[in-house]
């Protein structure tokens, strides 16, 4: 895969790029050949060190636009200048958690889960999926989570938005797949990083048949695949990542 098409080199836009899932995932794409956009809502100064480290190790255009994604105005203001001249990769990864068991659980811990995943997706998507479609090239790829598809305790807010993200995967992939524009959705089980770091990880391994957390850098190379040439004919799937978690 070589991320360039017979006019310009594609161009990736990653919600959450500041860490984690989705900085590992803007690092793979650049590394691919896509020139990457890296969106955060707060910590910028994070993200401009990912960006900072992508221009050096792999020769590609990195460029940070901090917007929140629950935002619908601050999101499509965002993206007018993105129009021009294309986002070709959109890989929905802003998330956020908010635990805690359904009868205490507050209107904001719910509102802003979903508003997040969900909303970011609606948010970030829509503008940028018409483009694709004339262009007849596109690839969108959601982070759901085993929790969307499992369910877990503390998070009927997150496995809200993350089962609504599976559904959204798979309609809109039908609705653009003529024009081979490409909607998969990515699983993942424990990965290690910040949102899962006040976890007891001994307890929660025991439930992993790998006995282990997984990288934000393996699920990095499944949405990559994911975003590849190599994925032509796979569109509207949910991909578990979870060392067999699930
Ligand atoms: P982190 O908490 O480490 O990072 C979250 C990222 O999302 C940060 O870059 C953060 O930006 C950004 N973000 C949060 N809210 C917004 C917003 N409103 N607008 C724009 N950016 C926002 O999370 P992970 O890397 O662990 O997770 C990435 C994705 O993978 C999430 O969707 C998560 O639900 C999903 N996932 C994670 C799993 C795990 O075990 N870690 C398992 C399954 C799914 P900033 O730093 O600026 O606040």
């Amino acid at each position: 895969m070589t991320g360039q098409n017979e006019t310009r080199t594609r161009r990736a836009l990653v919600t959450g790029a500041s860490r984690g899932i989705g900085a590992a995932i803007a690092r793979t794409l650049a590394r691919d050949g896509f020139d990457v956009v890296l969106n955060c809502r707060s910590r910028v100064a994070d993200a401009e060190r990912v960006a900072d480290d992508i221009r050096t190790t792999f020769g590609r255009v990195a460029v940070v636009k901090a917007f929140d994604v629950s935002d619908a105005k601050a999101t499509a203001h965002a993206l007018t200048e993105l129009l021009e001249p294309g986002i070709d990769v959109v890989v929905n990864n802003a998330g956020v958690v908010h635990d805690g068991p359904f009868p205490t659980m507050s209107e904001d811990a719910w509102g802003a889960v979903i508003a997040t995943s969900l909303g970011g997706f609606y948010n970030v998507t829509r503008p940028l999926v018409m483009p694709m479609v004339s262009r007849r090239w596109g690839r969108i790829v959601n982070l759901s989570s085993i929790s969307g598809l499992m369910g877990n305790r503390g998070q009927v807010n997150y496995a809200a938005a993350k089962a609504g993200i599976v559904g959204a995967t798979k309609a809109l992939a039908m609705e653009v797949a003529k024009r081979n524009v490409t909607v998969n959705a990515v699983a993942p089980g424990l990965i290690d990083t910040e949102m899962t770091e006040g976890l007891d990880a001994d307890e929660m391994k025991r439930h992993i048949p790998m006995r282990r957390f997984g990288r934000a850098e393996e699920v990095a190379e499944l949405v990559a695949f994911l975003a590849s040439d190599r994925a032509a004919y796979i569109t509207g799937q949910v991909i578990g990542i979870s060392g067999g978690l699930g």
